[in-house]
This record gives C-alpha cells, structure tokens and sequence, in this order.
C-alpha cells in the first residue's frame, strides 16, 4: 500500500495535504488524488469523507469544499480530537473523461467498468487470516483484523490505473470508523444507503441530514465501495460468534439529491450537518445542538422497485417524489409519439410494489427497459435479490 507523504499546513495546527499519484498514467497525463487530513495521525475516530467517486456526481465535491471550510475553522481553535481524511475528488480518471462536451463519470471509458463497483472483498481472506490469532479483547480483535485488512489488501497486484485507485481508496476506508461516501442521483430526495450492521450506528447522521429515505442491505451486489469497507467485519462477526468483535467500520454512501442539486445554501447546510455528526463522534470538540426526527424508518433495500419502460417514448410522470405509492397505481405515462391513433398513444406505467417514490431519471426520452423511477417499500419483496444496485 501507497504511503502519503504529508505536507502540513503552516497556518493551521494539524491540516496537511498529500496527493497520491495515480501509476501507469499515460505519458504526460499524471493524475492524482488529493487527500486533507486534520487531527493528529492515528487519533480516534478516524473518519475518511470522500466524494465524486461516480465523478460526473458533483454536489459532494462542493459540500466537502464547505465542511473544510468548518473544519479549518475548528482546527484554528484546536477543536479537532479525532482524525478526519477528506478527499474532495475521489476519481480524477473520470474527471477527465468527456465525450463530445459531455462528462462521463460513472464508468471507466476504457473497460466499461462502473468507478464504484468491483471492489475487492477481503472478508474471506481475513478470516483465514485471523483464525488463530482472535482472542477475548475486543479492542485488541480490532486492532488486528484492521492490520490484517491492510496487508491483505496490500497483496492484491491492480493491473491497472482503475483498480489501482480502488485500491488506494479502499486503503483509506478500511482503516477508518467512520466511512462517508458522496454520491448523488439524477433527479432525487437525499437518501442514504449502509449495511443493517451499521443502523442505527448511524441514524443519527441521516436525521442529522434531513434524509428522507435510509436503505439498508448488507450485499447489495456488485461490491461498491462503501460495502467493501464495512462488509469483512460483519462476516468475522458471524464467522467467529464466541469472540468479541465490534464493527469496526461503518460505511455508508450518501445520495446528495440529484445532479443538478448543486448550490451554495444547500452545501454549506449539508456541510454544516455533516460537521454536526463529526461532533457527535467526538471527532471534533462543540456542542451539535438537537437532533432533527427521522423523517421515516430505515427500509430494507429488498424493498426497492426499479419501474422500467416496456418500450420507447417519452415519460410524463403524475406523481411527484416524496409520495407513497400504492401497489396498481399510475407513476408515469409512456407516450409513443408514432401511435397511428393518438388516442392509443398512451401506456400507463404502473408501480407492482408500491413504496416510497424517491428517484427518477431526468430525461423523458426513454427506451425500452430504461429505469424510469424508483420506490421502497417497507418490507422485502418476495424474489428481489442482489444485485439491486443501478448498473
Ligand atoms: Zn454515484
């Protein structure tokens, strides 16, 4: 594993800087993650805040430019107790992918692999690895599977500048307590998705954000960062239940709204809130005030349904997000432009499952099989199984 070299700050007491260079770049064509750190190396809670992962999913970016701001300010009065990694832009590949005046973040353009999926899955390693060296001290269990999770991930050989940058972020995840992923969706309320292991870990850090849908599963399918930082310490848990091992890290992955949610308010808020949380952590000193409710309980993500198009049109939805869907009713219209009668140009698009409407895709041209909308119910649906993630 890559060593940072930090480079500390001279008009702040603890914030450094380091940038890990990305290897195998094209000649000429150097890239590289930047990483904030504040609080003294090795303190407790670490806490590792990354965003534009997915890198054409702006709002993070901005929101963690706002908590540095707040957390500048908080290490000038020596308020920062724990250790706090922020790396505002997660993935400088797909920053500089562009196709025709057009950013294309989600997936590497070379290998068609999406930026936040694939990454490597250390729990089976980790439990031969640990067998026989678990013992009754729980602090001590931590300590040795979080060292254990760094050489094993150190073992694996990427083979190229895509894995080599999951690597290096998964480095930073599976050392810390707290993982906080940015995200956000197309068009959508803020919601968060985490394992049911780390609930209510963190319900407060959703109501604290004003979260209007939490959506728990512990393998969602397609090993996306956040479960490949939290993931290995459940399944140590129930691989060895006659010892004592705590979650060592929680990891959730926040979707900031839609992509076009993007302003100086909303962020400073979302930064604000998320300073709130790392002060109920006591990653920093202050007083976080009171805690907003939860706007509803957390839902399993088997109770997700992806309504698809059956075919081309244009979607004109009759429901707006936020809404309680009820299983038979009428999210959207399909209309089929070419409908020889255009009376019979319409196709109702009907929810199965009901649930909680909280997404749906800005572009009303749609083919067939497109996901159109998506909405939770509060219970698992029968059959529904990984992967339950969007491609
Ligand atoms: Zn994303």
């Amino acid at each position: 594993m890559t060593h940072l070299e930090y480079r500390k700050l001279e008009d702040l007491p603890t914030k450094a800087v380091a940038d890990f260079i990305l290897p195998w770049s094209m000649p000429g064509a150097e890239m590289k993650i930047r990483h904030f750190r504040y609080g003294i190396p090795g303190s407790r809670p670490r806490v590792y805040l990354q965003a534009s992962l997915h890198a054409d999913e702006i709002p993070g970016m901005l929101v963690l430019h706002h908590l540095m701001r707040l957390l500048d300010t908080a290490d000038r009065a020596r308020h920062i107790r724990g250790e706090i990694i922020i790396v505002p832009a997660a993935n400088p590949m797909g920053l500089s992918q562009w196709t025709f005046g057009t950013q294309q973040g989600r997936f590497e353009s070379k290998s068609g692999i999406n930026f936040n999926r694939d990454y490597p899955c250390l729990s089976e390693a980790l439990v031969k690895t640990v067998k026989d060296q678990l013992n009754d001290e729980a602090s001590e269990n931590r300590e040795l599977i979080r060292q254990s999770a760094l050489t094993e991930l150190g073992n694996i050989q990427p083979k190229t500048p895509a894995e080599a940058m999951k690597q290096h972020l998964l480095g930073e995840g599976i050392q810390s307590d707290y993982v906080i992923d940015l995200h956000c969706d197309d068009i959508a309320l803020l919601h968060l998705y985490t394992s049911p292991s780390s609930w209510p870990e963190f319900s407060d850090l959703a109501s604290q954000l004003r979260a209007e849908l939490v959506l728990l599963e512990s393998v969602s399918g397609g090993d996306p960062f956040d479960e490949a930082c939290s993931r290995p310490w459940s399944d140590l848990v129930a691989a060895y239940p006659k010892h004592p091992i705590l979650q060592g890290c929680h990891a959730t992955t926040i979707e900031l709204r839609g992509g076009q949610d993007v302003g100086q308010d909303l962020s400073s808020a979302d930064a604000a809130n998320l300073f709130r949380f790392l002060q109920r952590r006591k990653a920093v000193l202050g007083n976080p005030g009171s805690l907003p409710e939860l706007s509803r309980p957390a839902r399993p993500l088997k109770g997700l349904e992806q309504l698809c198009s059956p075919q081309a049109g244009i979607t004109v939805f009759r429901k707006p997000l936020g809404e309680e869907i009820n299983p038979g009713e009428t999210v959207a219209d399909l209309i089929d432009p070419h409908a020889e009668d255009p009376r019979n140009g319409t196709i109702p698009l009907i929810s199965e499952s009901g649930g909680f409407f909280y997404a749906r895709k800005s572009n009303h041209l749609v083919g067939a099989g497109d996901i159109i909308a998506r909405m939770c119910a509060d219970h698992p649906i029968q059959g529904r199984n990984a992967p339950m993630l969007s491609p």
